[in-house]
């Protein structure tokens, strides 16, 4: 690839071995590649096709052109071991007699689970919703990634000898005390899962739904669920405003083109990210930069700088949202851009349906983690070690739950992290990769 030294491996949060792999594909060595693959990520066929691809912007040709397209190389590595038939099933040749309690089904729990049974430990992973995969599955729309790819490892893992348990909430279901009393370690990993309010007049009319509700009820009737008529989410020949420009509201988007709507806006409050790096912004950092995803080229309208004043609406549903236009100032005393509304800009604009995707404050604070009585940091996240440890002693915590809202690779990262840290602390020592953190990212 002639790019002298690789920059690629420290842009992926997983430290995937990135030069080696594209040179094992280039030379026709697709199972060694798939080997070299699986030893740094659990899971490249989810990160194949829904990662934002950190590794891709810190790739030396991006200096100056387009980048090695690392993320579709990953895809078809993965791809080509399933349909080869080299991925199956991986169980311990020992156990070790030791329990685990994973808590939560997303990503970093999967990667947990999966690290932690292959050194031997029997591992039990409590979910509450009724399937396994975290946002994996209910979260990101299909059209983003397919259900069966995530149900293919699940199933895999289940041959692996890792206990699933659906439908089942820890704290509410299942007290906190039995999972203290029955197992040797506990890894939390809920995800991040409350969302920033909008505190405006009239947002709680009919129309106005929070983004995951809209998205999980889409994601469960394409699994083939029904849903009650009245409690029904339809973009379908409406006027739609999304409120929040970042990946939730770019999935909203395209659910509701998918759903036939008449027209669909995304409102950001912030203001348009440049076209190209600024100068203090510079490669190998992660570009903030205005990023597109399919459901942009497929349509709607993009508006910047816009907060939302109030709602109105008649007989209780939602028809007009009332807004202005920002500016922005120079940093306040905080060090932030103060923000001002600019005089006479207020304007009003018809909606049907408006979907709240203003981003996810912290974990809930409720049930398992009130229980526990964890630590948490300033942002309200799960204070941890580097190990993963929480403030108590045998309690770890990875992904959202500990990191805040952020990717699917940086949950496996932190699943892997976790169970690194849970062998360590069950058996002095720990024959599982932690992986490598990456230093140069900034995604
Ligand atoms: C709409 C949307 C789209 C996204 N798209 C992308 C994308 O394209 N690419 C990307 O990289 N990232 C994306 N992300 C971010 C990514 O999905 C998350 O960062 C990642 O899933 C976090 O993984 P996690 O395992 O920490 O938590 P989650 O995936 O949130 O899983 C947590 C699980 O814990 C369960 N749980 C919580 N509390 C309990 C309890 N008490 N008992 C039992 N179970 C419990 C929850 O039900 C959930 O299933 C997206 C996020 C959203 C919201
Ligand atoms: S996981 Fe993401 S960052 Fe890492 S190599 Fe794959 S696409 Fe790149």
């Amino acid at each position: 690839m002639n790019c002298a030294v690789p920059f690629c491996h420290r842009g992926c949060p997983l430290g995937n071995l990135i030069p080696e792999w594209n040179d094992l594909v280039y030379r026709g060595r697709w199972e060694s590649a798939l080997a070299a693959l699986h030893a740094t990520n659990n899971f490249p066929e989810f990160t194949g096709r829904i990662c934002p691809a950190p590794c891709e912007a810190s790739c030396v040709l991006s200096i100056n052109r387009d980048p090695v397209a690392i993320e579709y190389v990953e895809k078809a590595i993965a791809d080509r071991g399933f349909e080869e038939g080299w991925i199956k099933p991986q169980p311990p040749t020992q156990r070790t007699g030791k329990r685990v309690a994973v808590v939560g089904s997303g990503p970093a729990g999967l990667a947990a689970a999966q690290q932690l049974n292959r050194a031997g430990h029997s591992v039990t992973v409590f979910e509450r919703d009724e399937y396994i995969g975290g946002l994996l599955t209910l979260g990101i729309p299909d059209f983003k990634l397919d259900k069966q790819v995530v149900q293919r490892r699940v199933d895999l893992m289940a041959e692996e000898g890792i206990k699933f348990r659906p439908n089942c909430n820890v704290g509410v279901d299942v007290p906190v005390s039995d999972l203290l009393n029955d197992y040797d370690a506990i890894c939390l990993c809920g995800g991040s899962t409350h969302a920033r309010p909008l505190e405006v007049p009239e947002a709680d009319l009919g129309g106005i739904h929070p983004a995951m509700e809209y998205l999980t009820q889409q994601n469960r009737i394409l699994a083939g669920q029904s849903v009650d008529p009245k409690n029904r989410i339809s973009a379908e020949g409406k006027r739609v405003i999304i409120l929040g420009g970042g990946d939730t509201g770019s999935d909203c988007l395209g659910t509701a083109h998918r759903q036939g709507a008449e027209v669909v806006y995304q409102f950001e409050i912030l203001p348009e990210p440049p076209q190209e790096r600024s100068d203090a912004n510079p490669w190998p950092q992660w570009p903030l930069i205005l990023r597109s995803s399919h459901a942009h080229e497929e349509g709607g309208v993009r508006d910047y700088n816009i907060s939302t004043k109030r709602f109105s609406g008649a007989n209780g549903l939602v028809t007009t949202l009332h807004a202005v236009r920002l500016q922005w100032g120079p940093p306040d005393s905080t060090g932030r851009p103060a923000m001002q509304e600019v005089p006479d800009s207020e304007f009003e604009i018809e909606a049907d349906l408006v979907l709240l995707a203003m981003g996810f404050l912290h974990p809930e604070h409720g049930g398992m983690l009130a229980e526990l009585g964890l630590d948490l940091d300033a942002r309200g996240n799960v204070t941890t070690t580097e190990a993963k440890m929480t403030s108590r002693s045998g309690v770890f915590a990875a992904g959202d739950m500990a990191r805040g809202q952020s990717l699917v690779v940086w949950a496996i990262a932190e699943g892997r992290q976790a169970a690194y840290g849970i062998d360590k602390y069950l058996m002095g020592a720990s024959s599982t990769s932690p992986g490598r953190p990456a230093r140069l990212t900034g995604c």
